[in-house]
C-alpha cells in the first residue's frame, strides 16, 4: 500500500521518542528530523515539511511547558493533528443532491485514472440511489470515448459522446442538456488529459467549465507521480477551480508522499481514492482514519472526536484514562489535581454530575493529604473492600485526619466511581453513533 513506508517511519520516530527515558529538546529535535526526513524521502514537498516542523514546534512549546505535562502525549497528538491538517483544508466538498441535477467535472493528466474514477464515481452514486450518466468530453484522444463507453456499459451507467465531433465543448453541452432532459441528476464530465501541462489543455477546461458550468470539479490525481505532484495540482488549481481531489492508484507500491503534497496546494479536500483497476475499487476518504491507519493508531482518532471541543492537548491523557481504565483511587487522585489546577473543569461539567463541581477545594485537598498516606497497592485497586480497619487508621493518622473523615472520602470515591461508569455508557454510545450514524 502507498505510503505504508512512510506511516511506519514516522510512527517509528514517534515510538522512539516515547522510549527515551526523558524527553527533552534532543529527543524532540531527533524525533522532528526523523519525521521531517521520513517525508522528504517519500517525495513530500520540502515547504509543507518545513511548515509542519515549525507548526509542530509552536504546539508543543517544550521550553514553555512545566514539568508534569505529558510530553509524549503532546508530541504525538501535535504530530498527528499537523499530518491531518496537511490533507484537511478544513472546507468540506460539494456532495450532489437528488432532488437537482448536479454536473461533475472531472480533470487531471492523460494516465491519471480519470476516464476510470469517473465511472467509480459514477457507480459509487448509483449504488446510493443517485441516476447518474457519463459525458465523454474527450475529442483528443483516439479511443478515449470507446473506453468510457465499455466501462459505463458494464456498469449501466447512461452514456454520451461522438466519434465525429471535434469540438469538446459542444459534446459536453449536447451531453448535460441531453441528461438533463432525461432527468439524470448526476452529470459526470470526463474531459481530456493530453500528455503534459500544455496551455491548449487548461484554455480547453476553461471553455468546458464556463459552457457546462459544473457544481464541482474534481481533480484526479495519480499517487505514483512523486514530486512532479505539487505543481501539477498547484497548476490545475490555479486555472480551473478545483473543489475536490481523487487519488488514484493508492494500491500500488509508489513512495506516495507526492500526493500528499499535491493536496496541500489544491487546498481542497480528498474525497476519494482508488485502490485496484475495478469498479468497487474505491473508498471514501476521511483524513482523521486515514492518518491514524497511517501511523498505525486505531482509536486516537475517535478519542480525539469525542473530547476535543472539551479538552485541552494536557488534559487528554487523564481523560483517555478515564475512559479506558477501570476508575482507581490513583484516577481520582489525578482528576483531583487536575480540578485544583483549574484544568479539568469544563470536561468536569460536562461528564460530572452537578454535586461534584461545588466539592469544595479544601475538601479535595484533604483527600489528595489522605491518598498521600496510602499505599501504592491501596491507590491502585478498586475495591474497597479490601481496605484493612488498622489501614484505615494508618490512613487518618498519617494525614492527620480523623477516620470518618477516611470513610467519607471513600463514599466520594464510590460516587464518583458511579458519575464515570455512566460517562464512558454515554461516550460508548455517542460512539457508536457517530459510526452507525
Ligand atoms: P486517464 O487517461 O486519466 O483517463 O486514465 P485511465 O482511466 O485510462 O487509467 C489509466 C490506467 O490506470 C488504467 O490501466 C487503469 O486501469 C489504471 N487505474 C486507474 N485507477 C487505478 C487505481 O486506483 N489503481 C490501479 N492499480 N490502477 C488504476
Amino acid at each position: 500500500m502507498v505510503l505504508q513506508e512512510l506511516g511506519g517511519k514516522i510512527s517509528s520516530a514517534l515510538q522512539q521518542m516515547t522510549n527515551a527515558t526523558t524527553v527533552n529538546q534532543k529527543v524532540f529535535d531527533k524525533c522532528l528530523n526523523d519525521i521531517a526526513r521520513a517525508l522528504l524521502q517519500n517525495d513530500v514537498q520540502v515547504e509543507i515539511v518545513g511548515d509542519l516542523q515549525s507548526n509542530i514546534k509552536r504546539i508543543v512549546n517544550l521550553d514553555g511547558r512545566a514539568e508534569g505535562h505529558n510530553k509524549r502525549k503532546i508530541i504525538q497528538q501535535a504530530v498527528f493533528s499537523e499530518l491531518c491538517k496537511m490533507l484537511d483544508p478544513g472546507k468540506p466538498s460539494f456532495t450532489p443532491k437528488k432532488n437537482e441535477p448536479s454536473v461533475v467535472m472531472f480533470v487531471g493528466l492523460q494516465g491519471s485514472g480519470k476516464t476510470t474514477t469517473c465511472t467509480k464515481y459514477a457507480h459509487y452514486y448509483q449504488n446510493k440511489g443517485w441516476k447518474p450518466a457519463l459525458v465523454c468530453a474527450d475529442t483528443f484522444r483516439a479511443g478515449a470515448f470507446d473506453q468510457l463507453k465499455q466501462n459505463a456499459t458494464k456498469a449501466n451507467i447512461p452514456f454520451y459522446g461522438s466519434h465525429t465531433e471535434s469540438d469538446p465543448v459542444n459534446v459536453a453541452v449536447e451531453g448535460v442538456e441531453t441528461f438533463k432532459r432525461e432527468n439524470r441528476n448526476l452529470i459526470i464530465i470526463d474531459t481530456s488529459g493530453r500528455h503534459v501541462q500544455e496551455k491548449a489543455l487548461f484554455e480547453e477546461m476553461l471553455q468546458l467549465r464556463e459552457a457546462t458550468k459544473p457544481d464541482l470539479v474534481i481533480f484526479v490525481m495519480d499517487s505514483s507521480i512523486g514530486q512532479a505532484a505539487f505543481k501539477q495540482a498547484q497548476a490545475f488549481k490555479q486555472s480551473v477551480d478545483v473543489g475536490a481531489v481523487i487519488v488514484t492508484k493508492m494500491d500500488g507500491h509508489a513512495k506516495g508522499g507526492g500526493a500528499l503534497s499535491a493536496v496541500a496546494a489544491t487546498k481542497s479536500p480528498v474525497i476519494f481514492i482508488g485502490t485496484g483497476e475495478h469498479i468497487n475499487e474505491f473508498e471514501d476518504f476521511n483524513v482523521k482514519p486515514f492518518v491514524s491507519r497511517l501511523l498505525g493508531i486505531r482509536d486516537l482518532s475517535g478519542f480525539i472526536n469525542q473530547v476535543k471541543e472539551v479538552v485541552q492537548v494536557d488534559e487528554q491523557e487523564l481523560m483517555q484514562k478515564l475512559l479506558e481504565q477501570n476508575f482507581t483511587m490513583r484516577i481520582m487522585y489525578e482528576l483531583f489535581q487536575k480540578i485544583l489546577e483549574g484544568s479539568f473543569n469544563q470536561v468536569l461539567s460536562m461528564l460530572m454530575p452537578k454535586e461534584h463541581e461545588n466539592e469544595s477545594q479544601v475538601k479535595i485537598r484533604r483527600y489528595l493529604t489522605m491518598m498521600d498516606s496510602m499505599t501504592n497497592e491501596e491507590l491502585g485497586s478498586t475495591d474497597l473492600k479490601l481496605m484493612k480497619e488498622s489501614r484505615i487508621m494508618r490512613i487518618a493518622r498519617g494525614a492527620g485526619r480523623q477516620v470518618s473523615e477516611v470513610f467519607e472520602m471513600f463514599q466520594e470515591y464510590k460516587r464518583l466511581t458511579i458519575s464515570v461508569s455512566k460517562m464512558k455508557k454515554m461516550v460508548n454510545t455517542r460512539h457508536t453513533d457517530e459510526f452507525t450514524s
